[in-house]
């Protein structure tokens, strides 16, 4: 064990949760990334550990009491409703459904950002990616939409901030989609700079116009390309980034932005991933002793997520 070591935090919880067939949030997403670590070799670089379940006082870091109470009163229903010889699945929206395994994969997604920031300040490892599912970050402090239950990187973030003592923390969230569950939890509160781009308009339709001033939203047409966005990260989120000076960066890292993901019409290529990888880990060099916590969002081609990982993946370890 190193302390350049890159950490890769999991559980076999996270692939028991399901929305029904043919859902593009899929357990097969993370089979899709473990296949492709291991035959590329890289998963042998990777520090590999088992996530832990999140606490109920540790998600109350970044979401409201009742929230945490519903989701657990659904989890009892669905028991009694599948004990009666009902359906498999609660919907809470017309894309979001819970199955008798989600509360627990919820737990150890969340619980997985909170193990790996732990292991990254205390210095056992440089920086870790995340491979979790449900992802999180349209959570809301009060809501669950969009294929999220709770916010994995808000309620990491907030465990940076508050029981580590970290002053200043960063969160990347270059998901085709807009962040607005993390936005709607950490908007407002200064020890945070997010940055973000996103197609718009895309699901979930805001974000356009930031609510706090710790809020760099980069909102960007269909079919924009990496050379295009590599300009407007360059210019809009590394000066920002610099002058905040993170002592820590979490990444919703989304890979739907990718040209072969159907979720989205941006044009990402695996290259464009290292890039940006690359370049937040300079910042994370520089200013937070390498800190880096990465967190898997979306990415729905099987193949182009694979991929992408690998290619993100490899940057946290120096393997390019
Ligand atoms: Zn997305």
């Amino acid at each position: 064990m190193t302390a350049h070591a890159t950490g890769y935090f999991t559980h076999s919880d996270c692939r028991r949760h399901e929305m029904g067939e043919g859902h593009p949030e899929c357990p097969q997403r993370l089979d899709a990334i473990e296949d492709r670590l291991l035959v590329t070799g890289v998963g042998d670089a990777l520090e590999r550990r088992e996530a832990p379940p999140a606490s109920l006082d540790d998600l109350m870091l970044a979401h409201d009491r009742m929230h945490l109470a519903a989701l657990q009163g659904l989890e009892d229903q669905l028991a009694e409703q599948i004990e009666a010889g009902g359906p498999a699945h609660i919907h809470l929206d017309a894309d979001t459904s819970m199955n008798r395994h989600t509360w627990e994969a919820a737990r150890r997604a969340a619980g997985a950002a909170i193990a790996a920031t732990d292991a990254v300040m205390a210095g056992e490892l440089e920086n870790a990616f995340c491979a979790i599912r449900p992802p999180g970050h349209h959570a809301e402090r009060k809501q669950a939409m969009g294929f999220c239950f709770i916010n994995n990187v808000a309620v990491a973030a907030r465990h940076a901030l508050d029981r580590h003592g970290l002053q200043r923390v960063a969160v990347v969230d270059f998901d085709v989609h807009h962040g607005n569950g993390t936005e709607d939890i950490l908007a407002g509160d200064e020890r945070v700079l997010m940055v973000g781009i996103f197609q718009h308009p895309l699901y979930p339709f805001c974000g356009d116009v930031p609510r706090g001033a710790n809020m760099v939203n980069l909102p960007v047409p269909a079919y924009t390309r990496g050379p295009e966005i590599r300009a407007l990260i360059e210019r809009e989120w590394m000066p920002r980034l610099e002058a905040f000076r993170p002592e820590m960066i979490f990444i919703s890292a989304g890979f739907d932005a990718h040209r072969d993901d159907d979720l989205g019409r941006l044009g990402l290529l695996e290259d464009d991933y290292a890039w940006i990888t690359r370049r937040l880990r300079e910042v994370a060099r520089r200013h937070a002793g390498g800190r880096i916590v990465s967190c898997l969002e979306g990415g729905y081609n099987l193949g182009a997520l694979g991929r992408s990982v690998e290619a993100h993946v490899r940057e946290l370890a120096e393997l390019a």
